[in-house]
């Protein structure tokens, strides 16, 4: 991220907890238990990526293997992604409530006080993060918002909130809190729609999961109009925070670079889409997340 953000005002450290609430030792175990079965059970359905989802190459090397599935490094832009990832069924199966191949990450977000909690605890930091740049209100809208949490903390600071989300339970249990949640998987063609009139675009932990993520990012980035703001984030290597859940739910996995966040960055500003602010890399050492927002013009 730094190489996307030179120059540009950054925020070093997080002032909540690095530690998800309820999400200690035992869970990460039952978590990587849970993806194992799973991971089994969609063995052969999987496809081989022939290239590098972010730039194109064809040249990676093995990184490592998590249940069987494969983990590639890009030797051009260093990208680290899931080369055998699920095909589209499996994806879907993985997304479904029916389905006896729903992903073990499905439910784990349904719950009032664990929903309270997180809303508190880590979606209003990110939410106050973008509000301190963007200032004037309006509609902000969430690509990928699980049960809602961003949504429900950024209507408390006074947006207009919708979100767009694939998972029925998630839909289902946010539009209880009374937050407006469309239905649907969100791609390089509809994306506009759903965006359309948004201040404020947020694709917070989405584009890991996407096939074509630079792709889908520039879509984006074309859709919103001068003068408004995209939002990233994105898991970054090497935290090791994510891995315990691989394979996950979508298609394909994957965890950003440096290089990886500063390829995307030059895809959206050839759509005059520039970087503001940037959210990330602990004291310590790396963080598990990188928060950035890009402004157009
Ligand atoms: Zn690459």
């Amino acid at each position: 991220m730094s190489f996307a953000f030179v120059g540009i005002p950054r925020r070093i450290g997080k002032d909540f907890s690095p530690a998800a609430p309820g999400r200690d030792s035992r869970w990460r175990m039952d978590m990587a238990a849970k993806q194992r079965e799973n991971a089994l059970r969609l063995r052969g359905c999987q496809i081989r990526l022939s290239r590098c989802p972010i730039c194109g190459s064809e040249q990676f090397e093995p990184f490592t293997s998590v249940f069987d599935y494969s983990w590639a490094q890009c030797s051009r832009c260093e990208h680290l992604f899931c080369e055998t990832p699920p095909d589209d069924d499996a994806v879907a199966a993985l997304y479904s409530t029916e389905d006896d191949r729903r992903c073990a990450q499905g439910a784990i977000h349904v719950d009032d006080e664990l929903f309270r909690v997180r809303v508190e605890r880590i979606a209003r930091p990110k939410a106050e993060f973008v509000a301190s740049e963007v200032g004037e209100r309006g509609t902000r809208v969430d690509i990928g918002c699980a049960t809602g949490e961003l949504l429900a903390a950024a209507q408390s600071l006074g947006w207009k909130c919708r979100g767009v989300e694939s998972d029925a339970d998630e839909i289902a249990f946010g539009r209880r809190h009374g937050l407006d949640i469309a239905a649907g998987f969100v791609d390089r063609s509809n994306i506009g729609g759903f965006i359309a009139g948004a201040r404020v675009v947020s694709l917070v932990n989405v584009l890991e999961h996407i096939r074509e993520p630079v792709e889908l990012l520039a879509a984006a980035s074309a859709a919103v109009a001068a003068g408004r703001y995209v939002v990233l984030e994105v898991p970054r290597h090497p935290s090791l925070a994510r891995w315990p859940t691989m394979p996950s739910r979508s298609s394909p996995a994957a965890t950003f670079t440096r290089r990886t966040v500063c390829t995307c960055s030059r895809r959206i500003r050839r759509n005059e889409c520039w970087p503001a602010r940037a959210w990330g890399r602990s004291r310590s050492g790396p963080s598990a997340r990188t928060l950035g927002t890009w402004w157009t013009r």
